[in-house]
Parts: C-alpha cells; sequence; structure tokens
C-alpha cells in the first residue's frame, strides 16, 4: 500500500472491489476520488493556497475535510447515527485516520448490514457521496433538508440500486437461456 498527497490510499484490491460494489458508476467515481484524497473540501484547498478558508461550511465546526465531510461533521454523525451505523463508524475512526483510510477500510470489511438489507460499503459509499451533494448545495446557498430525510434517502438509493442491479442480471440470464431455447 502506498501512501498519497492528502491521505489517499492505492491499493489494487480495494480498487477491484470498489469497481464491483453495487452503486452506480458516478458513485463509484466519487469513491475513487475520494480514496485518493481528491475531493475538494476547504483544508485541502486552503494547504494548496488556493483559498484561506479551511473551515466547514455545513457545522462550522473545525477544518473540512473528506473526513470530517463524510464521517465527523456535526451533519454526518447525526445522519449515520440515524441510520444506526455510527458505532461502527466510531469503530473505524481510530484517533488519526484519514478519510480516505476509513473508506478503504469499509471498502476491505465488505460487511452486509442485515437490518438494511445493503452492504456496509454500498452504504458508506452513496452516504458519503450525499453528504457532499448536500454541502455543495449549501454552499451554492440551498436549504439542506431534515438529517432524518437525507437517512431515509441515503437507505433508499442504496437499496433500491441493489434491486435494480440484481433485476438486470436476471433478465440478462433470461435472455441467455431464450438463447440457448432457440
Ligand atoms: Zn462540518
Amino acid at each position: 500500500m502506498v501512501a498519497l498527497q492528502g491521505g489517499g490510499v492505492s491499493s489494487t484490491e480495494v480498487w477491484k472491489r470498489l469497481w464491483k460494489l453495487d452503486v452506480p458508476g458516478k458513485i463509484k467515481i466519487f469513491g475513487w476520488r475520494a480514496l485518493l484524497g481528491l475531493i475538494p473540501c476547504r483544508a485541502i484547498l486552503a494547504n494548496r493556497h488556493i483559498s484561506n478558508v479551511s473551515g466547514c461550511p455545513v457545522c462550522q465546526n473545525g477544518a473540512e475535510d473528506i473526513r470530517h465531510i463524510i464521517f465527523t461533521c456535526d451533519r454526518a454523525r447525526a445522519v449515520w447515527r440515524l441510520l444506526g451505523m455510527w458505532e461502527k463508524i466510531e469503530q473505524l475512526l481510530g484517533t488519526d485516520r484519514s478519510g480516505s483510510i476509513i473508506l478503504e477500510e469499509s471498502i476491505r470489511r465488505g460487511e452486509q448490514i442485515q437490518a438494511l438489507g445493503v452492504g456496509f460499503p454500498e452504504l458508506i459509499l452513496t452516504g458519503g457521496w450525499y453528504l457532499w451533494w448536500e454541502r455543495r448545495q449549501r454552499v451554492h446557498g440551498e436549504s439542506t433538508q431534515r438529517p432524518s430525510r437525507s437517512g431515509l434517502s441515503i437507505a433508499t438509493l442504496t437499496k433500491n440500486y441493489k434491486l435494480a442491479a440484481k433485476r438486470v442480471s436476471q433478465l440478462e440470464k433470461v435472455g441467455e437461456n431464450h438463447r440457448k431455447m432457440w
């Protein structure tokens, strides 16, 4: 494993697993950028002297980096708590692990969340992407919904995508059988 700039990770096994997850392409790309530390947060921009504001635009609390946006922001904590994921995330946080390392660890574990009928990595990536999207809306002056609504949307998005992917693979199987019949 090679440590990259911005606390990113590079491990072939994790990339392979990421591409196989049941999430839409845009969420895989978000995950890929987050693993490499390529999400333009305020802390990263401030380090590169692109901006002199490093604080979080959502909670105004602490420096905003990937770890903060996806996991430790007040808003992220509230959403993960509502989804019943906070304890698992707290274990992954460690003392000074970067957001990229935490994401890598979630993908590596590949656990299933029985209560929600989805995979842990899928839920984390969809949630991370969603929180990131909401943060952008906020920066652009749009209002943000309540954390409970966001939690519900994240759970629904993750589950629906999984079900749709399953349906497509079943249809492909039916198609194959038809071809064999003829
Ligand atoms: Zn925050």
